[in-house]
């Protein structure tokens, strides 16, 4: 690092470069005492231990009218699943993916990090469970442009502890996994949009987060690039990391072991396809 100060990044920008989000608005967290809804959805991993989970929540802005961008969500996100969300523009995926990444408080509910409720925690708390359970990979990259790749990659291991040279070395050894070993030293404006998507893997892996989060990540990408992307996101998570990909790719959502389908703010189905199917690259992509 070099020192600099970071200003004017949106929250998920400060999260992602492994910067504390601090100062965020906390609305009402009426906590309901509601019970933990068991989800219709069975087989591998979904009766193992959330890591995630989302209880009664909802998220509205306000507004005349108010926008319920979330409406009473249960979910939970077991160790290692692979999760696609999917649903039209505005039907609350990214408000979902913000709420589940503890990048934004919900109005009402609880979320629960790997069994812990967030609710009561302090903005400096939540983020220091952020920074080592949680990794994402957004549309935007929310990369420094200032730093190289092995810098990017090693300011998101801020919180694991350890000394600046073996964050270097964990960071080189990541992006060596997504391809990228002869990049190390290019900073993001002299890669091409797919690698800068690479770099932003890397650093969402390279602290074997529980959960890594991605918010549309092949958006700005050719689609054979982006379906390279997810597939790499999808292999080099360590096992046990839980994979939630917020996609309108229906080839990368047909190789998740479950799909969440949103309308207006709700959870309209949560399904596993029998056999996850492997992600074809040049996968036509709608948005
Ligand atoms: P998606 O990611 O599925 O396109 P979003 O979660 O971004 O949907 O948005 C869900 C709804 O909430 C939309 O109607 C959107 O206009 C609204 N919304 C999102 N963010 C805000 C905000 N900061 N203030 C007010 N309304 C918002
Ligand atoms: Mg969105």
């Amino acid at each position: 690092m070099t020192g600099r100060t970071v200003t004017g990044r949106t929250a998920a920008g400060r999260a992602a470069a492994g910067q504390a989000v601090t100062g965020q608005a906390v609305t009402g967290q009426a906590v309901t005492g509601q019970a933990v809804t068991g989800q219709a959805v069975t087989g591998p991993g979904g009766t193992s231990e959330p890591v995630l989970e989302l209880v009664g929540v909802t998220k509205t802005y306000p507004g005349s009218p108010p926008v319920s961008a979330l409406a009473s969500a249960d979910l939970r996100i077991s160790a290692g699943e692979r999760v696609a969300v999917l649903g039209p523009s505005g039907s609350g995926k990214s408000t979902l993916l913000h709420i589940l990444g503890t990048l934004d408080r919900p109005t009402s509910g609880v979320i629960r990090v790997t069994g812990r409720d967030i609710s009561a925690l302090s903005d400096a708390e939540v983020s220091a469970i952020r920074g080592h359970q949680l990794g994402f990979v957004f549309q935007q990259f929310f990369l420094l442009d200032h730093l190289d790749a092995v810098g990017n990659v090693a300011l998101g291991l801020l919180y694991r502890g350890g000394g600046a040279r073996q964050r270097r070395l964990a960071a080189i050894g990541a992006l060596e996994q997504v391809g990228l070993g002869h990049r190390l030293g290019h900073r993001p404006p002299e890669l091409s949009g797919g690698e800068r998507q690479r770099v932003a893997i890397a650093r969402a892996v390279a602290g074997q987060a529980s959960v890594v989060l991605a918010d549309e990540p092949t958006g700005n990408l050719d689609s054979a690039t982006g379906a390279g992307i997810i597939a790499l996101l999808t292999e080099i998570a360590s096992e046990g990391t839980a994979v939630v990909v917020v996609t309108h790719d229906a080839g990368i959502a047909a190789a998740m072991d479950r799909r969440v389908e949103m309308r207006d703010g709700r959870i309209l189905s949560d399904t596993r396809p029998c056999a996850p199917a492997t992600v074809a690259a040049g996968t036509p992509q709608r948005s």
